[in-house]
């Protein structure tokens, strides 16, 4: 009987693992009200990376049919340059970072990473490739160490504490009675935004991906914080493909092409003097911004 118990018990604990794993990712991407109706297809291979180039090919996307959120929507990251995309508010620009960790399937066009489209690879080696910062991070109801080597599962401890010093979230996890072993998220320890985001980074640091995606926070952090934060990704953006969904336009200055979205549209793009040559939407969105940074 101990026998058959001990493999059993083995398969339950395999299968809590990869529920739970899921459930995370629900939480952390505020999913889903439409079903999750993305799988391997039959016989897809693993991605194989090379620089992470990536590029969107005429790409509609609809989370439901009446209401269309991108329509054709074409542009490309080479491998290790940082792409930025900037637009109002439900212009479509989180969709965007939703399609590229394929959480949804694209209606019609193409994504794809080194020449390899999404719909063709497995999702585990897609998710492997890439890492989130996303706007507002969900700390799991667990210890700062899970939550940090959830982007490395088996990370050993040095690890973990490697990634938080180089996301400056070391010596506050030190400073709390359990440290790494702190319980967080809403029945642990609350953290601040910028404390969150911090463990966010320190996660993809740990993850090391050749693929990073910034969904910048809206909410105000202090400008302090701000600008370390800003420095720590820069520094985990090192040489890597970046796509950067920004509200700070100050972070995209130095992006290699800027698109700026409109109603699931690119209603302009080009670097940031190309832009502001053209003196269209993104120009006045960058005064606006300057006299706001003034006042
Ligand atoms: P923000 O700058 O405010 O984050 P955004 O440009 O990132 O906005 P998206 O989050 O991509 O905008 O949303 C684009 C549009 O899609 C919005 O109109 C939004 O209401 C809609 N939308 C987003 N998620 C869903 C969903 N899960 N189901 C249905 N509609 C959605």
């Amino acid at each position: 009987m101990i026998q058959l118990y001990i493999p059993l018990n083995f398969l339950g604990v395999i299968y809590r693992e990869i529920k739970q794993s899921l459930t995370d990712l629900d939480k952390m991407f505020g999913l889903l009200e439409r079903e999750r109706e993305v799988a391997d297809r039959p016989g897809a291979r693993e991605l194989v990376v090379q620089g992470a180039a990536v590029r969107f090919e005429d790409v509609h996307f609809a989370y439901e049919p009446s209401r269309p959120i991108l329509q054709g929507l074409s542009f490309e990251i080479p491998a290790g340059k940082k792409v930025a995309v900037v637009g109002p508010s439900g212009a479509g620009k989180s969709t965007l970072a939703r399609l590229l960790y394929r959480f949804y399937d694209v209606d019609s066009g193409r994504i794809t990473i080194d020449g390899q489209a999404l719909s063709e690879v497995t999702q585990s080696s897609l998710r492997r490739a890439i890492g989130i910062v996303p706007q507002d991070t969900v700390l799991f109801n667990d210890t700062v160490a899970y939550n940090i080597a959830y982007g490395r599962p088996g990370a050993s401890r040095e690890q973990i504490e490697e990634a938080a010093r180089a996301a400056h979230i070391h010596d506050f996890i030190s400073a709390t009675p359990r440290g790494y072993e702190t319980l967080v998220g809403e029945r642990g320890l609350k953290l601040s935004g910028g404390e969150k985001q911090r463990v966010a980074i320190a996660r993809t640091l740990l993850k090391n991906p050749p693929l990073l995606i910034f969904d910048e926070a809206t909410s105000a952090l202090d400008s302090r914080n701000e600008r370390a934060i800003q420095a720590e990704l820069e520094a985990a953006a090192q040489n890597k493909t970046v796509l950067v969904i920004a509200h700070r336009l100050s972070t995209v200055v130095d992006a290699h092409e800027i698109l700026v979205m409109e109603g699931g549209r690119i209603a302009e793009r080009g670097s940031h003097a190309v832009l502001m040559e053209q003196d269209g939407l993104y120009a006045r969105m960058w005064r606006l911004q300057q006299s706001g940074a003034e006042t």
